[in-house]
């Protein structure tokens, strides 16, 4: 039987006394404050053990993942209107990358690079009543913990300096991809980004992307079918310009973001969640990605 607790022991042990543990973002300037040290790990296993090891319980800004949520949530209500305005190609580009944007007329490669998060944000606030409060509440109900907030002094900071997504939100107006006012379509996109989960929530919340579309309640939100393809556009798209070496190196459909955190999962096994706040030149934590390759080199647990 695999000893899951002493892999993630052997990992954490092993990379933690690594000296160079990345850079931590600071274009977001509140970001910038946090302890490059912080290392926690998180295997939620859908027969139903947990393991854990490092900094597990501490929160953190989860930042580009929650767009692989917003996303479950527009594709939910919306079905495969979704993909009249985005598209489900890898960008092989930065997250935040806009030539290609103008290049294909206003239609974002896929919706886990900013352009493409920015249109599913202005989907679900053309749809939803109260839309902050309703996109909080799905996130908190498909994790099942109402202590699931925003970060409200993150979201200020990057509508401080987000100059780059400005120019995004902007970008798809000209196009006529954006329903909604810029100001209030990126304040919302601030705020999910701005979501605090630590590493045991954040595998709760991916519980139902590996469990066919059932969270850990066993409510179902997504179909299997919509599980599927979000599964593969986590897996060619969920890394940035790194989502090659990431399919690569670890094998399973996963998202990061600038805050650190990585989340990973094999559909019927497991969600594992690392946080380690220090980046690599791509902007995905540095010791996340090392961990995620560990763990599927030492069980041979892969999609591939
Ligand atoms: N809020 C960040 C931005 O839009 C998210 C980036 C990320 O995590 O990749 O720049």
């Amino acid at each position: 039987m695999v000893d899951y607790q002493e892999i993630l022991n052997s990992i954490y042990a092993k990379l933690q006394k690594r000296v160079d543990k990345g850079k931590v973002a600071s274009y977001i300037p509140e970001l910038a404050n946090v302890p490059k040290e912080k290392f926690g790990i998180y295997l939620n296993r859908i027969k139903g053990e947990n393991y854990c090891v490092g900094d597990w319980e501490e929160p953190f800004s989860i930042q580009s993942i929650s767009k692989v949520l917003s996303f479950a949530l527009a594709f939910s209500k919306l079905k495969n209107q979704v993909f009249r305005r985005l598209d489900v190609e890898p960008s092989g580009n930065p997250f935040n990358h806009l030539s290609l944007l103008e290049m294909e007329n206003g239609i974002p490669r896929n919706p886990f690079i900013n352009s493409g998060a920015i249109v599913i944000a202005d989907m679900l606030l053309s749809m939803l009543d109260d839309p902050k409060n309703d996109f909080l509440a799905f996130v908190q109900g498909i994790t099942n913990d109402p202590t699931i907030q925003f970060n409200k002094t993150v979201a200020a900071s990057e509508a401080e300096t987000g100059y780059g997504n400005y120019a995004a939100a902007n970008l798809l107006k000209s196009f006529g991809n954006l329903e909604n006012d810029v100001d209030r379509v990126l304040d919302f996109y601030f705020h999910q980004c701005s979501i605090e989960m630590n590493c045991k929530q954040l595998s709760n919340a991916f519980y139902l992307f590996a469990n066919r579309g059932k969270c850990m309640q066993h409510t179902t939100h997504l179909s299997i079918n919509q599980v599927k393809r979000i599964n593969a556009i986590m897996l060619t798209c969920g890394f940035y310009d790194e989502a090659g070496e990431f399919a690569f190196e670890v094998g399973l459909p996963g998202k990061s973001g600038v805050g650190g955190g990585i989340v990973a999962l094999l559909p019927n096994e497991f969600v594992l969640s690392c946080w380690s706040p220090g980046l690599n030149e791509k902007g995905n934590s540095y010791l996340g990605m090392l961990a995620l390759e560990e763990f599927t080199t030492q069980t041979n647990l892969s999609i591939f």
